[in-house]
């Protein structure tokens, strides 16, 4: 890859571009008010933008690149299964590269060989928010099964985001992303705390102290609702967008399982954005020591070659479903999709074959004594958190009282699109995208990315941040 054009001049300030001069294209982006930069190819960690101009990737789109763009195996093991079989609806038939892919997935794997997950089977369809309507259909299926049709109601934490679809939004916990929809969010879903140490507002408490009231937090809701009406526990086992690669204090996630297992309530982790090996090990839940009874996977699978995201399920869940009707009530026409999964099937290759999660793992604490070292000291930085290529960067206006910037500020929207201004995409904090509270960006490069392209990512941001600041005055 050659280095990166200088990205420095006339370029609009703003990630989206006003087409006043132009007419409106026919494709409904989300903004209707301006549009996006187009970009023309891809090519390991960069994209180049009809304009000629480069952008460093370092958010790998929206943490999904993971083998950087324009990887030609890939494409070539995508062509040849279009050759072999490019459709066929797999709610009838079976086809080699679904299977392959799902012993793939729930393998042990050779960054954890002895790490076991009880997984036993997979399940793919099209996007995150697909599968995690799935699960929440596959759970009350297994309750309706097993003899308990009274369990309706699905427990999930504030600032969550676990999908656009009517099923994923609701069990969201973003307000913002609700809005307009007020009254036609599915029923029956209840709302926890976030296991968020950070912004946590009220008494010092020590973090011991602070798992203890979120566990009873749930344990007070559970026994509202009654436990033996809940199907599950949902929750991403490092939180996203919205909060900002944040992960649950020391014990949170054991003893939540524990609760679930009083109560014999599924665990359902959403690992679409954290998993595949982002946080520095292949599943973040591996780093808590306890088995969930559902995982959703997304992003990184198919690292954007395909469109393709996956449900993965225990013995547990199966077991009842093969003793009773033996049929997963649901489907796709697109699911396990031959292309898709033959394209996983290949990056997941590549991830093994190259260490790809270890480089992952590595990369990240590179990734941190460079963040360390380029904000030390910065007024305005409150925290910088994450593991593996899957780290924050958090800006407040006070950090020693944790005061936030006035939201009119948007401060974090003007680091990101500074730092893309500059030649460097990052990732939209929930601040920056919704309208919701919080001002951080998010660093989630491909794992391929070299020392240098991470040194660039790092000064381009803080000099975003100066210019940032220097204009706040
Ligand atoms: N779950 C999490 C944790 C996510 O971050 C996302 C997307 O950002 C989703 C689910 C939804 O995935 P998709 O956008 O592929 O539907």
């Amino acid at each position: 890859m050659s280095s990166p054009k200088a990205d420095r001049e006339s370029e609009p300030t703003l990630l989206s571009v006003q087409g006043d001069d132009e007419p409106e294209p026919a494709l409904l982006h989300r903004s209707l008010a301006s549009r996006p930069h187009n970009v023309e190819s891809a090519s390991g960690s960069y994209l180049t933008l009809s304009s000629g101009r480069q952008k460093l990737d370092a958010c790998g789109g929206a943490a999904v690149a993971i083998i950087g763009h324009g990887n030609t195996e890939v494409t070539e093991a995508a062509v040849a299964q279009m050759l072999k079989v490019s459709y066929v609806h797999t709610m009838q038939y079976g086809t080699d590269s679904s299977l392959e892919l799902s012993n793939c997935i729930l393998a042990p794997h050779p960054s954890s060989p002895n790490f076991d997950h009880g997984l036993v089977k997979a399940y793919f369809a099209g996007s995150g928010s697909e599968v995690n309507d799935a699960a929440l259909k596959l759970e009350k299926q297994y309750f309706f099964e097993k003899g308990e049709p009274q369990r309706k109601v699905y427990v999930s934490r504030q600032q969550a985001y676990h999908g656009g679809t009517i099923g994923a939004i609701s069990i969201s916990g973003m307000p913002a992303r609700k809005v307009p929809y007020d009254g036609i969010m599915m029923p029956h879903v209840e709302f926890v705390g976030a296991a968020d140490a950070f912004h946590r507002k009220g008494k010092a408490e020590t973090e011991g102290e602070f798992v203890e009231r979120l566990v009873k937090e749930i344990e007070e809701l559970f026994e509202r609702a009654g436990p033996k009406n809940i199907i599950s526990f949902i929750g991403e086992t490092v939180s996203g967008a919205a909060l900002g690669c944040m992960s649950a204090p020391k014990g949170y996630w054991p003893a939540v399982r524990e609760l679930c297992n009083k109560h014999g309530i599924l665990l359902h982790l959403d690992e679409v954005m954290c998993g595949m090996g982002r946080t520095g090990t292949y599943f973040a839940f591996e780093q808590e020591g306890i088995k969930p009874d559902i995982v959703t996977i997304g992003k990184g699978l198919g690292g954007g070659y395909a469109p393709i995201a996956g449900m993965l399920i225990n013995d547990k869940i199966i077991d009842v479903i093969r003793k009773g009707t033996s049929v997963f009530n649901h489907g796709h026409t697109f699911q396990a999709h031959p292309v898709s999964c033959a394209i996983a099937l290949n990056v997941q290759g590549i991830v093994k074959r190259d260490k790809l999660v270890e480089r992952c793992a590595k990369k990240g604490e590179k990734l941190r004594q460079l963040l360390e070292a380029a904000f030390a000291g910065a007024e305005y930085v409150a925290d910088i958190r994450g593991g593996g290529l899957f780290q924050t960067v958090e800006f407040m206006q006070d950090p020693y009282t944790k005061k936030p910037f006035p939201k009119h500020v948007g401060f974090g929207a003007k680091v990101q699109l500074t730092t893309f201004d500059l030649g460097v995409a990052v990732y939209p904090g929930a601040g920056t995208v919704d309208g919701e509270e919080g001002d951080h960006v998010l660093i989630a490069p491909p794992y391929t990315i070299s020392d240098e392209e991470l040194q660039i990512a790092v000064v381009t941001l803080k000099k975003a941040y100066d210019k940032t600041v220097s204009g706040l005055f």
